[in-house]
């Protein structure tokens, strides 16, 4: 345990050596599968060469440079590059250094337009339970998971919340777009309880993040959500902040749907663990009209700084070349069926879900009734320590509120091969037994 150091807790890790590719080692020459690649964010990889490439010519040219004083060449690309990817009408980006910047930023452009049209009385962003969107406070007061949350309530604007659509815990299909009808009409509910008028926007992460366990939205959700959006003049923010980037076998999670949000958030996986980056990519009238009244009221230091803005093209450019994101929905559908395997042999696994390599699986002691666990058993620390001792790193939430069980995600960065999949497996079976005998002392 390091004397100065801290984060969340006194958890004692190794010391990180070197990674490379999906693997990584600590100093005493450990060597781990980044099988969460880190949190879903290294996706193309560890020490990719082009991108350490890109990033020391950079560095070589310069490595910050104020955004109000100059344009950089990097920036300028990396903009160009985000809104040709994003959908039609979605051009303007807005450069942040992380998630929570991505997310808070989006929401503060959504208010702003608010106020350029006229309706200032529109603020309260909808979101869902559980979600979590991030950790400052604006990001927090829009994020259902009370275990982050509960602390920091009365420092909060309290936001309105649905329910996710958790079809595989209520016994409904998934398939049917009745389903997805019956979550979204949640939201139109929301609207009219806390009145349209004042309602600004809907916050969803397309393909769930660490608080749902890659919860996939049932048919008909997302489309359906957006007519109710259009019809209440409520804007739509799609946090991809995890989902984007291509780990869902799109670059966008949400084009899975066809389905155009006003507002985009990126993190993670646009960095790939190089740098610390995000943006915000938005419509091209909101941007605008908050730059036609006023400006926008907002910003960060090192947003759009060249060398994150190098680094974050030149992960677009190795996930364009490699045939990443194809790569992410061939070898997703692979991973699925291992993990479907491993359901059949241990009972505890209640449900497997996700898109692409945005994958889970969830523990809970009896399938048919998805009684979670019993929460003493710890299983979702438990499974990823002995995973970890194992050499297999992967990533868990326990969502509570009696709903949810211990979920893990398993996102190996975009470039696993069938064979590490398989490497995967093997390593998850053999901690999955351990963990079996364990409770069944
Ligand atoms: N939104 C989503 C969907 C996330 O998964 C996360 C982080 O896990 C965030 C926002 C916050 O990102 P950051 O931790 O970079 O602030």
């Amino acid at each position: 345990m390091s004397t100065h150091l801290f984060y969340q807790s006194r958890l004692p890790r190794p010391e990180l050596d070197r990674a490379e590719g999906i693997y990584m080692w600590d100093t005493t020459g450990k060597r781990y599968i980044d099988g969460s690649s880190g949190a879903m964010v290294s996706n193309i990889g560890h020490s990719n060469p082009n991108v350490l490439a890109a990033m020391q010519k950079q560095m070589e040219r310069g490595t910050f440079g104020y955004r109000l004083h100059f344009q950089t060449e990097a920036s300028e690309k990396l903009a160009a590059r985000a809104a040709a990817l994003a959908p039609e009408g979605l051009n303007k980006v807005f450069f942040v250094s992380g998630g929570s910047e991505a997310t808070e930023s989006a929401m503060k452009l959504a208010r702003q337009y608010a106020l350029t049209c006229g309706e200032a009385q529109r603020y309260k962003v909808i979101s869902r339970t559980p979600s979590y969107h991030g950790a400052t406070l604006g990001a927090l007061a829009v994020t259902g998971y009370a275990p982050m949350t509960a602390p920091f309530d009365p420092m909060m604007h309290a936001m309105p919340k649905i329910p996710a659509p958790r079809a595989y815990l209520d016994g409904l299909d998934p398939t049917d777009p009745a389903t997805g009808h019956h979550y979204a009409q949640m939201l139109e509910d929301k609207i009219l309880e806390e009145g349209p008028q004042t309602c600004l926007a809907f916050m969803v992460e397309p393909v769930g993040g660490a608080s749902t366990g890659a919860l996939v939205p049932p048919a008909g959700y997302m489309k359906r959500i957006r007519e109710i959006c259009d019809q209440y003049g409520v804007l739509l923010i799609h946090d991809e902040v995890m989902s984007g980037g291509g780990r869902t076998g799109r670059f966008f999670a949400a084009e899975h749907w066809d389905v155009t949000p006003d507002i985009i958030c990126l993190s993670k996986g646009f960095g790939g663990g190089y740098v610390p980056l995000g943006a915000v990519i938005a419509r091209d009238d909101i941007v605008e009209a908050v730059l036609d009244n006023g400006g926008f009221i907002h910003g960060h230091t090192y947003a759009g700084n060249p060398l994150a803005c190098a680094a974050g093209l030149a992960v677009i450019d190795e996930i364009e070349r490699e045939n990443l994101t194809e790569n992410s929905a061939l070898m997703g559908d692979k991973l699925a069926e291992n993990l479907r395997s491993l359901m059949q042999k241990y009972t505890i696994i209640g449900d497997v879900r996700g898109k692409g390599l945005l994958a889970a699986f969830e523990l809970m002691s009896d399938r048919a009734t998805k009684e979670p666990l019993p929460k003493g058993l710890n299983a979702y620390n438990r499974l990823v320590d002995i995973a970890y001792e194992k050499g297999l790193i992967i990533y868990s939430r326990r969502t509570r509120g009696g709903l949810a069980g211990d979920h893990f995600l398993v996102c190996p960065p975009m470039i696993t091969t069938e064979a590490q999949l398989g490497e995967i497996t093997d390593l998850l079976d053999a901690s999955l037994a351990a963990f079996t005998a364990e409770i069944s002392q």
